[in-house]
């Protein structure tokens, strides 16, 4: 039995320790990322299962918020893919999660489509859209670098480390893709990127 003041105190613990362990896991990431000792799997798994987990997942955090949340895959995607799910799991959730945080209402969409300039099997492209706080114009780029976030208030308000982006965009790039945003400030983001399977 815990008094309310005990059960506070946990409260603030549990919070902390997964701050550090998010944080720790992060650099660790980047770290092994930087070293050039991340290696992609080729594995064979299912985009459409890998997506709606990782959806699913994160669902409950959209749900508390009020959000919907909602992903939709083209017609012509194939859902038999070979490649790393792991590393593509991984980004999709750091997006997903941003997405999820900064935006207060409205909805998050996930949308899973052949990627229209590569025009061969197997080169997607996804995009995380969102309603949320939006990007200035001037930080579009920056955020994808080590330790940025868009300004000094956002680790205040909403806690992160800066390095989220950063590892998405060296994992995209090691899955043949790139990574960019697009974004209305005060309307909404959507970050695209693309890999090859
Ligand atoms: P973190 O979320 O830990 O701060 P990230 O590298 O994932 O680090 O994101 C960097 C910064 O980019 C965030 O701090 C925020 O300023 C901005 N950002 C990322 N995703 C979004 C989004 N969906 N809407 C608004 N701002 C975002």
């Amino acid at each position: 039995q815990l008094n309310s003041e005990q059960m506070e105190y946990l409260r603030v613990f549990r919070t902390a320790g997964d701050t550090l362990l998010n944080t720790i896991n992060d650099i660790l990431d980047l770290s092994k990322l930087e070293a050039g000792q991340v290696i992609l799997e080729g594995v064979e798994f299912d985009l459409r299962g890998l997506v709606e987990n990782t959806v699913e997942v994160l669902g409950m955090r959209a749900h508390e918020k009020g959000l919907e949340l909602n992903c939709h895959f083209a017609p012509d995607v194939p859902t038999a893919l070979v490649g790393d799910p792991i590393r593509l799991g991984a980004v999709i959730t750091n997006l997903l999660g941003n997405a999820i945080k900064f935006t207060e209402k409205g909805e998050v969409v996930v949308h899973v489509e052949s990627d229209p300039e590569a025009n061969v099997p197997g080169a997607l492209r996804f995009r995380v859209c969102d309603t949320g706080i939006g990007i200035p114009p001037d930080k579009l780029d920056v955020i994808f670098e080590n330790f940025v976030q868009a300004d000094s208030s956002i680790t205040r308000e909403y806690g992160g480390s800066g390095l989220g982006l950063t590892i998405s965009r060296r994992l995209v790039e090691l899955m043949g893709g790139r990574i960019w945003v697009e974004s209305t400030l005060g309307e909404g983001s959507t970050f695209h990127f693309t890999a090859r399977f």
